[in-house]
């Protein structure tokens, strides 16, 4: 459990991007069970509702901000109204991501870009963009989401590349912001039931519950992940008592690697 006051007096918020649904949505409830304001930030921002009622049914605040975390300005915009209407942000949760899955020979520049963008250059500007509010206030917490698939998946260059990439983020920004009193880590999902892997089964042409057993059958902890397995593990490295856990990568797979 966070304390709900930062060490200026005032309430804690934390940004999830990505967060209209799936695990985004998932850490935004459990953030808020924290004791956190929470920033629903998402493409659309009127899908962000669901999950802003949530956060604000456990009694903390919340807003529902539209971004695209690929475009500088829109970032800029987004984190200054999260500043002005929920206070400055001191936890970012980098968890906006996409998919454009195809083998190397069939894979378009654009979907090569279009996933490099979100994850890479999404992170970057999201965590450029809050970083002064955390550094300001002494206290930050920044979660980069990148995934098993960094280790290498079948059809995944791009996105392989692009989880990948978030764990050297994650170890540099880590080395930056230590002295000042921020952390910085990665988790590593598995197989988590959302749309993006219901898509992915759609791709494959299987049915998401045959996706499912076959997935779980094939992990050591035998089930498929929920949402709320990540949210948890957010919760931890987002905590209090997780203040010299910082650079690090957890893999929450069921597994070493899922
Ligand atoms: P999801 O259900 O597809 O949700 C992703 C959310 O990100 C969507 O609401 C999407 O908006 C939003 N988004 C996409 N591009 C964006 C942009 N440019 N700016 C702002 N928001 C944007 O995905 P998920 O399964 O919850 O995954 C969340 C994170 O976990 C991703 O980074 C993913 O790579 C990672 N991850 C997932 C799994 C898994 O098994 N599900 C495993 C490992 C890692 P729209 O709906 O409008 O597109």
């Amino acid at each position: 459990m966070a304390p709900s006051n930062s060490g200026s007096g005032s309430q804690r918020v934390a940004i999830v991007t990505g967060a209209a649904r799936g695990i985004g949505a998932a850490v935004a409830r459990r953030l808020s069970t924290d004791g956190f304001h929470v920033a629903v930030l998402d493409l659309d921002e009127a899908a962000c509702a669901s999950t802003v009622e949530s956060v604000q049914s456990s009694g903390q605040e919340a807003v529902g901000v539209a971004v695209d975390v690929a475009d500088g300005p829109s970032v800029e915009a987004a984190v200054s109204r999260v500043a002005s209407e929920l206070g400055p942000p001191s936890v970012l949760v980098n968890n906006a991501g996409i998919t454009r899955d195809n083998l190397l020979f069939k894979m378009s520049e654009d979907d090569w870009d279009a996933v490099l963008r979100v994850h890479l250059r999404g992170a970057f500007l999201m965590s450029k963009a809050t970083q002064g509010h955390m550094t300001n206030a002494g206290w930050g917490r920044i979660v980069n989401l990148s995934s098993t698939s960094a280790l290498g998946n079948r059809g995944q260059a791009n996105y392989a590349a692009a989880k990948a990439g978030m764990q050297g983020f994650t170890k540099t920004l880590s080395i930056e912001l230590g002295r000042f009193g921020v952390t910085v880590n990665a988790i590593a999902p598995g197989f988590i039931v959302t749309d993006m892997t219901a898509q992915t089964a759609q791709r494959l042409g299987v049915s998401f519950a045959d996706f499912q057993a076959a997935r779980a059958a094939e992990t050591p902890v035998p089930r498929v992940g929920t949402p709320d397995d990540i949210a948890h593990a957010v919760s931890f490295f987002v905590s209090e008592g997780a203040s010299f856990v910082s650079g690090q990568v957890l893999y929450v797979a069921g597994g070493p690697r899922g």
